[in-house]
């Protein structure tokens, strides 16, 4: 059906445009036609009204089919208003007000300023809509039809339609920045009825409502006070600034964070969220016709298993379970929840999560926050083999610690990394000037050509199931394995880490699609920043390499930047001046680190070799330990320059001791993965 028709019949001037805004001066009286209404659907005026007038208020009548609709006071600060318009085809719509306005030189009557006019078809409704009370957005490519970025009056409205037959989650992001001690108390109002209130003490607070089942909704939300101009410092009266309102819908494959998660965050493996001490999580209803279990990673900041996760379907706990160091995954079976809880699968099951600690403040002195551990990715999944490899995982790795804190030395558990060699073979041929390949093939002797695969790993049994990362240690360049598509996603499919270190020449895009999306570490190793350097020690194929990783990143883009890309630099007299450059490099691939990386200390090596019109000799190369500590000091603050972390492997395996006071209270050092 048509759009309804308006039609500016007197009392308009002409239209002009601010930069968020076009608008129409109306003088005192002013008058619509809207023509094209459908007497069997609901249908809303709205617009934004303002003036440039300041301390005037002048009052504004509707009048609409010859009846007074509403009178209300006008501001200058230009804020959204919206009436319900009676059921008839056409309507005659008259504004009228009880003051205008003269400027020295210019003839008009002024009124006030209306923008936005629109009449709104409810039932046509895709996403919630602002009804009255909503200021302009505080961003200027945020669409004036959308209720976010913007700050309420202490009394706002909004449409959203809805479907008889489902519940629909509610999601608002709302709070405000001032620090006060009489924080707002909100309330909210479905189609007149109360459904909740809360209290808003920070500035980004999320608030997550089951709708009842209704084909529309009108909604209001209700502030015991705006803030006064002495702590708001507008002259505004602001009740709210909503961040962002979402409607989520049961009948899509979702699982949605509600209270107790903050923002996502990126920076680590995944992006991710840090939860509180207690948080809860809403699984919709296809979510849970579709899979059986509910995945995620977490990452715990204590190493010694003692910080535990429970989960909770109302009062009754579905399942308990310490959280290990760093990311892992797990996988919670659900099917049980669903089918105890009634007959019929819920609209949304509500978990609720509770640690039994948090991650202390004073490891976190520069973030007040209440920090509890680290979750990403949660998803549902019907793979029953993953599920029970998962829980083999977990008690391998709880017996592992134990084994481990008891001092054992015959262990009937497995480790938690396993190192791997998945190709003996190299396309840099002559080898790079330090390969210690050759003599390393020898020491493989007969095992020099063994296959490794994914049917290998997947022989080694528990060795493959206890695993969290799988290392790939070898001399040999791995993206060259002709079944590397078929290990990686082996290696996904189990949620297995997998570290692969490269020389970056083997990239084709085959090779980088095969690899995007995976969680791989892949450790770039140039050693290099220019032609000349990279030719000193490997080969003239560095124009080749640069847009492969170009490629590579952009590619990754899509798939929350996995693999994760680390470029290895090893110093040493070669390239002793290119670690600037280097980390300029890093900086237009947008790696995730440059790993400092010793050259493997060897006593009286005999290798050299001549490349790229340099005499490359191995115990010249191996750089004093004054010289190291300056490169390390260098790059740390080159790391901050460029924004671009640094990993110093010149540090590997250190750790503090066991008597160490973070060690006994299960919080070591900070690690990336
Ligand atoms: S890429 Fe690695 S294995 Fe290949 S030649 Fe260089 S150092 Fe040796």
């Amino acid at each position: 059906m048509a759009l309804p028709e308006i039609s500016y019949l007197s009392g308009w001037y002409e239209e002009e445009k601010n930069a968020q805004l076009t608008y129409r001066w109306m003088s005192r009286q002013a008058k619509l036609s809207v023509k094209g209404l459908s007497k069997e659907k609901k249908y809303v005026l709205s617009f934004l009204a303002g003036h440039s007038f300041a301390d005037w208020t002048p009052e504004l009548t509707l009048i609409i089919s010859g009846k007074i609709i509403s009178v209300e006071q006008i501001a200058s600060p230009f804020a959204s208003y919206a009436y319900f318009l009676p059921q008839e085809d056409n309507l005659e719509i008259e504004f009228n007000l009880s003051e205008i306005k003269h400027v020295a030189g210019d003839p008009r009557d002024l009124g006030l300023m209306i923008g936005a006019l629109q009449v709104i078809d409810l039932s046509s409704l895709e996403s919630p809509f602002p009804l009255t009370g909503w200021y302009l957005p505080e961003e200027k490519d945020v669409l004036l039809q959308m209720p976010r970025k913007r700050w309420i009056k202490n009394q706002a409205s909004l449409a959203l339609r809805g479907d008889r037959n489902e519940e629909l989650l509610l999601e608002l992001i709302l709070g405000h920045p001032f620090p006060i001690d009489n924080s707002p108390n909100i309330k909210i109002f479905v189609n007149n009825k109360e459904l909740a209130e809360k209290r808003i003490t920070s500035e980004r607070q999320k608030w997550l409502l089951k709708l009842p089942s209704s084909e529309e909704f009108f909604i209001q939300l209700t502030s015991d006070h705006a803030f006064p101009v002495d702590i708001s410092g507008d002259t505004r009266s602001l009740g709210l600034f909503i961040h962002e309102i979402k409607v989520h819908s049961p009948q899509k494959v979702e699982i949605v964070l509600g209270e107790g998660w903050y923002e996502a965050e990126s920076g680590e493996f995944y992006p991710f969220h840090w939860m509180q001490q207690t948080s809860r999580l809403f699984l919709s209803s296809a979510e849970l016709c579709q899979n059986k279990y509910l995945s995620f990673y977490a990452f715990s900041e204590y190493a010694n298993l003692t910080q535990e996760l429970s989960i909770f379907l109302g009062e009754r706990k579905l399942d308990s379970f310490p959280l290990l160091h760093k990311w892992n995954f797990y996988s919670l079976d659900l099917q049980e929840a669903v089918q105890s809880k009634q007959k019929e699968v819920p609209h949304w099951l509500e978990l609720k999560l509770a640690l039994n600690k948090t991650f202390p403040s004073r490891y976190h002195p520069h973030d007040s926050r209440e920090l509890g551990a680290r979750f990403s990715w949660f998803s549902g999944h019907q793979d029953d083999e993953l599920h029970q490899k998962t829980l083999a995982f977990h008690q391998n790795a709880r017996l592992n610690y134990q084994e481990m804190m008891a001092g054992k030395t015959v262990l009937s558990s497995f480790p938690l990394n396993l190192g791997i060699d998945l190709y003996a073979r190299c396309n840099i041929k002559p080898p790079c000037v330090y390969c210690l390949w050759t003599s390393m093939k020898k020491l493989e002797g007969k095992y020099v050509h063994v296959k490794v695969d994914e049917k290998t790993l997947l022989g080694y049994g528990p060795f493959f199931t206890s695993a969290r990362t799988l290392v790939n240690c070898s001399f040999g360049e791995p993206l060259l394995h002709p079944r590397l598509k078929e290990i990686l996603e082996l290696c996904a499919r189990y949620r297995k880490f997998i570290e692969i270190s490269t020389n970056g020449q083997a990239f084709t895009s085959e090779i980088i699609d095969a690899l995007v999306g995976k969680p791989i570490f892949l450790y770039i190793s140039l050693d290099a920043a220019t032609r000349e350097t990279y030719a000193k020690i490997r080969n003239d194929n560095w124009d080749a390499i640069i847009p492969r990783l170009v490629e590579l990143n952009k590619k990754r883009k899509k798939f929350h930047y996995l693999p994760k890309i680390y470029m290895v630099f090893m110093p040493m007299k070669v390239n002793r001046g290119d670690l600037e450059e280097y980390f300029k490099l890093c900086q237009r691939i947008e790696a995730d680190a440059v790993v400092l990386r010793p050259l493997l200390y060897l006593h009286e090596p005999k290798i050299e070799a001549y490349r790229g019109g340099y005499h490359f000799v191995y115990k010249d190369e191996l750089l004093p330990e004054e010289e190291i500590k300056e490169i390390i000091t260098q790059a740390r603050k080159l790391s901050k320059k460029y924004k671009i972390p640094l990993a110093n492997q010149f540090e590997f395996g250190q750790r503090k001791e066991p008597q160490a006071e973070e060690f006994e209270s299960g919080l070591i050092d900070f690690q990336r993965s």
